[in-house]
């Protein structure tokens, strides 16, 4: 049998311990080089594009000779206004990088020591980038589509007289909500591999109008799409090639309808949610869902690779009205929910 793709050491191209041993200065150029990779890492002014700038020697700013603004190598992205070294922030994705069942914000304050709502920004701006640069073109192929839900626990109260009918509508929690995972199998020949791209959404509940509008956006007509036998799929028969799957019965039919694919994503889903942050902000579950996906999709890539890749996605990503001003209570409002 051959080696486990983790156990290689091709898996495992960088190392935390790499970018401890960093200056401040190699960090600002690294971020440089990801920054500005046409002109390798030269400053270019992100307000009217000039390269001709002064050095302001005392902060690592530039002055843009042409327009005058001041600017750094995190102006205009997701880092913007900086406050702690950028060392740091190279150490957080790759602490994140290598977390592969997700982590805590908790974990973080204590690895960088750091305050938890420094720590929880941080964390929740790097998921902002893996959802803001995800590539939402409609996934083909051989496709698998499943719900599961999220904080819908109702504890049953001490007394049996005083417990109620948990799957009565009323009785429901008001916070529950769907994660709805698309993903596309792999196209590897015989060989079996998984899936390649993974697209995931929020839902109030698994109902056929929700499912639909999801198919609509995440999957080409005429895709063979494999699922269970909720009825929320049924609508799906009208212009995909559906597969259905009985779970009660069997988990793959005898003609091969499966949603294993699917189940894997929830498998680590759950993992993360019970084994590393235990609660999960209804506001924010679109970006958990999202970094489970990107973590199943990179799952076959080397840890150097998929520090490379954040890092990019946190530089491409521009600063979000968001998380500015979180220490002054400006938190997000409304959910990200359907298509
Ligand atoms: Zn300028």
């Amino acid at each position: 049998m051959s080696q486990h793709f983790l156990l290689s050491s091709a898996s495992r191209t960088f190392s935390v311990v790499k970018i401890a041993k960093m200056t401040e200065k190699q960090a600002e150029t690294f971020f440089r080089k990801i920054r500005w990779s046409d002109t390798n890492g030269k400053p270019v002014c992100p307000s009217c594009g000039s390269l001709s700038h002064y050095n302001l020697s005392t902060r690592d700013v530039w002055k843009c000779k042409d327009c005058s603004k001041q600017f750094s190598v995190t102006s205009g992205t997701l880092f913007s206004g900086h406050k702690l070294p950028l060392k740091t922030y190279l150490l957080a994705i790759a602490i994140f990088t290598n977390e592969v069942k997700g982590m805590s914000a908790l974990k973080l304050t204590r690895e960088l020591n750091i305050q938890y709502k420094t720590a929880f920004v941080l964390l929740h701006k790097i998921r902002d980038a893996l959802l803001e640069t995800r590539d939402e073109a409609p996934l083909n192929g051989v496709c698998e589509m499943d719900g599961a839900y999220v904080n819908h626990y109702v504890r049953p109260a001490n007394n049996i007289e005083d417990r109620v009918d948990r799957r009565r509508f009323e009785n429901q929690s008001p916070n529950k909500r769907c994660i709805v995972v698309v993903r596309q199998r792999h196209d590897g020949g015989t060989e079996y591999i998984g899936s390649s791209r993974t697209l995931t959404y929020v839902l109030h509940n698994e109902n056929p109008t929700g499912i639909a509008q999801i198919a609509n956006v995440a999957i080409e007509r005429g895709t063979e799409v494999h699922t269970d036998e909720a009825n929320a799929y049924d609508n799906l028969h009208a212009h995909y090639n559906m597969q259905r799957v009985n779970h009660s019965v069997e988990y793959m039919s005898e003609e091969g309808a499966c949603s294993n694919n699917a189940e894997s994503y929830f498998a680590r889903f759950r993992r993360f949610q019970h084994g590393q942050i235990h609660r999960m902000g209804n506001l924010y579950i679109s970006n958990y869902a999202n970094e489970i996906a990107y973590r199943e999709d990179t799952r076959r890539m080397s840890n150097g690779e998929i520090f490379q890749d954040i890092s990019e996605k946190c530089m491409k990503t521009i600063q979000s009205n968001e998380w500015t001003g979180y220490w002054q209570g400006n938190h997000r409002i409304s959910e990200r929910l359907g298509a």
